[in-house]
């Protein structure tokens, strides 16, 4: 039998040894960030292993299939000596689901050969059965992605349809009856085809434990250990599971931090963990209090920040390294030289040795990185995206940028079909018997024209014919030659166009998208002429492109994320950009006092990533493409924080850059006024 092999107490202080040594049954972990969480269950699951449970007998279930196998390979490295560390279970809830159902699909109807089917495919399926009930087209029937997501979220929140349709989409009501059969008939097809969605693995393994008794007693008896990480942002549905598959014997270590709550808006549901002692009565509760991340500075503006909380289970969280620089707020004049200073801040911490890998950029959302992704570009510094299409790859930016092609260039065959297929009604085919039709006609024939001659129009089904016409008086309007327009003002016409109705029409009314576009606008405001910003767009495009296909690793790349994507990670430099009002918090989340909260957790999350260096950004002002400016206001999450001495940051003030002479941050020593010296 293996004994102690692994050297814990040099490795671990006192409190993480506790939770680590813990016996049976359940464990509570719940500690502020950076306090060895993940660290103390790698430990734990080394140490489980190590008492001699087999490794196929341990689930660990993390937030991400990445820091599953960050674990796996910490824990290889800690107990691979004695044992086969791949046979754990590790993984993502959806995962360890799909590892599980292609044992017992059978038993639920399903053939093993299953298939899973991605968001995309999921929202095929679903807007076929949508069209097979044949509802007319006058009484707006949400579209497929909405229902989709109202399933979802009836699934996660484990809801009746119904209800989650009366709580977030009331507007269909009058629909109600034909949403349920759609959603019904969703779920049929998949099984009839012999497929799940993502939804479905949680859903179906559920189903698996609570009607088949003697499966549920098979998997219990089999996994003697259950861990999870980050088990704040579990959902309703994840919780339930976590139950059913511990079982009688409870050996459950559950490890998390109430603060750091910020998938609400998936049902993540922070009582879990804060209920968890009443649901598990006689639990142990082990807390974590000394912070290993971060320096001192770093740690005292996440806890002031954090502080402002009402909702909060409360703990103590202590900083154990060594002072460093202070974190530094950084307003800047304006977008571009928000960009500026980052990338030329990242440039001069380069040179003092840091590399790429230990830095990171976090924002709210991904549109906000947009200036930067270019300034980055334009310096070959190599950056990569976590999860999250590039900027100029999404297709709401295809689709506007498709629109300004035409106009460029009405010969532009893919642009042209991009567009039109926008056109409710009109399909693949009429696209190709458009473009057809139109290179039939005799040369001269502008787009405007060309789009309504007898011969075009005639390809036009007729339930596509408003559409269509609305399309072509676009174009007219795109293409009118009176008012010389910047690519800016072509961009804000295109979504007052008609373009800013399908996006509500398509994805309802969160706006997101609209958004991107606005900042797009704001960029090529800048353009004088268009076929100068297509160029430079396609430019990017193509980099990215690139290295999108690229399979070997580069050397060393930046982080790029949204601070969702970010959590449970860390990097010696820190930046947080547009910390402004609007964006972080953003717009909506300002009004409710449950939401404000949310977003003080996500700016915790934010700071809590940084080792030694923080740096917080905002610019000053904007530009929309109209050639004025609008003035920014800084964060909330930055206002309400201590000021003067008891101020947890430096304020920084930027030169002039009216040189190519870029800012340089310097440490302490920089100027500290009051925070509305530069609002
Ligand atoms: P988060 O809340 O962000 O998920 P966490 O509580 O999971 O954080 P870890 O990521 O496990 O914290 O640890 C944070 C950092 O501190 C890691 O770099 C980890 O290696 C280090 N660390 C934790 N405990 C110790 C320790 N006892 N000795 C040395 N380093 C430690
Ligand atoms: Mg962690």
């Amino acid at each position: 039998k293996p004994r102690l092999r692994i050297d814990y107490a040099a490795l671990l202080n006192e409190e993480q040894l506790r939770a680590v040594e813990a016996g049976e049954g359940p464990a509570l972990v719940i500690a502020g960030a950076g306090t060895g969480k993940t660290r103390t269950l790698t430990f734990r699951v080394a140490r489980l292993l190590e008492r001699g449970i087999p490794p196929e007998g341990v689930l660990l279930l993390t937030f991400t299939n990445k820091a599953a196998r960050e674990m796996t390979r910490r824990v290889e490295e800690l107990a691979g000596g004695f044992v086969d560390v791949r046979r754990i279970l590790g993984g993502t809830f959806h995962h360890a689901a799909h590892a599980l159902l292609r044992q017992f699909a059978p038993t639920l109807g399903f053939a093993t050969s299953f298939t899973v089917l991605d968001r995309e495919d999921a929202r095929d399926l679903m807007a076929s059965c949508v069209s097979e009930r044949k509802i007319s087209r006058e009484r707006r029937f949400p579209r497929a992605e909405v229902v989709l997501d109202m399933v979802s979220t009836a699934i996660n929140l484990q809801k009746p349809l119904a209800e989650v349709l009366v709580d977030r989409r009331p507007q269909f009501l009058p629909l109600a009856e034909e949403v349920l059969a759609v959603g019904q008939r969703f779920q049929q097809r998949k099984q009839q085809m012999n497929l799940m969605d993502f939804d479905d693995l949680l859903l179906h393994l559920k189903r698996l434990l609570a009607e088949h008794p003697a499966v549920r007693a098979q998997l219990v008896e089999r996994f003697q250990c259950v861990l999870v990480d980050e088990y704040q942002d579990t959902n309703r549905l994840q919780g339930d599971l976590v139950d059913l598959l511990v079982g009688e014997r409870k050996n459950l270590t559950v490890v998390g931090d109430d603060c750091q709550s910020i998938y609400s808006f998936r049902g993540a549901d922070f009582t879990n963990i804060i209920d968890f002692p009443q649901r598990y009565p006689g639990c142990g509760v082990y807390p974590l209090t000394r912070n290993y991340r971060s320096t001192p500075q770093i740690l005292a503006l996440a806890n002031a920040s954090i502080a402002l909380n009402q909702r909060q289970f409360h703990k103590q969280l202590t900083a154990s390294r060594q002072p460093g620089v202070p974190p530094v707020v950084v307003p800047t004049r304006d977008t571009d030289e928000q960009a500026t200073f980052v990338a030329q801040r990242i440039l001069e911490l380069r040179e003092e040795g840091l590399p790429l890998e230990e830095m990171a950029v976090l924002y709210r959302a991904h549109s906000h990185s947009l200036e930067l992704q270019i300034e980055l570009t334009r310096r070959g510094i190599p950056f990569r995206v976590r999860s999250g299409v590039r900027f100029f790859e999404q297709a709401h930016i295809k689709d506007v940028l498709a629109h300004l092609r035409l106009v460029h260039n009405p010969g532009d065959e893919l642009a042209f079909k991009r567009v039109v297929k926008l056109v409710s009604g009109v399909g693949q085919a009429t696209a190709e018997a458009l473009w057809t039709a139109l290179g039939a006609l005799p040369e001269a024939a502008s787009l405007k024209d060309a789009l309504r001659h007898p011969d075009v129009s005639a390809q036009v089904p007729r339930r596509a014919s408003a559409g269509f016409a609305r399309f072509a008086a676009l174009m007219t309007r795109l293409t009118r030659e009176d008012a010389a327009r910047t690519p800016g003002q072509l961009i804000e016409d295109v979504l007052r166009g008609g373009y800013g109705e399908y996006l509500r029409d398509e994805f309802g009314a969160d706006g997101r998208r609209e958004e991107d576009i606005r900042q797009l606008a704001e960029y090529a405001g800048r353009f004088e002429d268009l076929p100068r910003f297509l160029s430079e767009i396609a430019l990017i495009s193509e980099f990215s492109a690139e290295e999108a296909v690229e399979t070997e690793a580069p050397d060393e790349f930046l982080t790029l994320s949204t601070v969702h994507q970010a959590k449970g990670l860390e990097w010696g430099a820190v930046f947080v950009i547009w910390l402004a009002e609007g964006r972080f918090p953003m717009v909506n989340a300002a009004r409710d006092e449950a939401e404000e909260e949310e977003e003080r957790r996500l700016f915790y999350v934010a700071v809590t990533r940084a080792k030694d260096e923080l740096a917080l950004t905002y610019p000053l002002t904007t530009n929309p493409q109209d050639g004025t400016r609008i003035i920014v206001r800084q964060s909330r999450f930055i206002e309400e924080l201590p000021v003067g001495e008891e101020a947890p940051y430096d304020r920084l003030i930027l030169e002039e850059l009216e040189t190519p002479e870029l800012p340089r941050l310097e440490g302490g020593k920089a100027p500290k006024p009051g925070p509305d010296a530069l609002d």
